[in-house]
């Protein structure tokens, strides 16, 4: 069955994700994080990579992040959107940014990472939210 679908801004690349609740939902305020997504954070959720499944042609790039970790971001080459993208530190696991879902609206942040960096006019909030430096 499938739970969340996700797609560009043209729409020609989409993931589907099959059955299960992400394992993690997470807002990070890196540098490399503003800088990939144009805006003062990114937040996405993690599926473990076999329940997913990806349509449509994609480019990748390969980012060493704040961490010292490469990151493989998956984006349309036609409009350019980040539709999924996967780290190391997080091995088989495929995280797909909020903004793309069909329904932006469906899930909600658990773990905000990287608050050194977050802009002071920026508050992730809700009781359960873990808060890492
Ligand atoms: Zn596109
Ligand atoms: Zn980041």
């Amino acid at each position: 069955m499938t739970q969340h679908q996700a797609s560009c801004s043209c729409g020609q690349l989409r993931i589907a994700v099959h059955g299960g609740e992400p394992a993690r939902i997470s807002v990070c305020h890196c540098l490399a994080c503003k800088k990939r997504t144009g805006s003062a954070f990114s937040v996405q959720a993690r599926w473990p990579d076999d329940q997913v499944t990806v349509e449509g042609r994609s480019s990748h790039y390969v980012r060493i992040a704040e961490s010292g970790n490469p990151a493989d971001f998956h984006f349309c080459p036609e409009c350019g959107a980040t539709v999924f993208f996967r780290t190391v530190n997080l091995p088989g696991m495929t995280a797909i940014p909020l903004g793309t879902l069909d329904d932006p609206f469906a899930l909600t942040p658990t773990i905000s990472i990287f608050e050194e960096r977050k802009n002071a006019w920026v508050e992730i909030v809700g009781d359960d939210v873990e808060h890492l430096g």
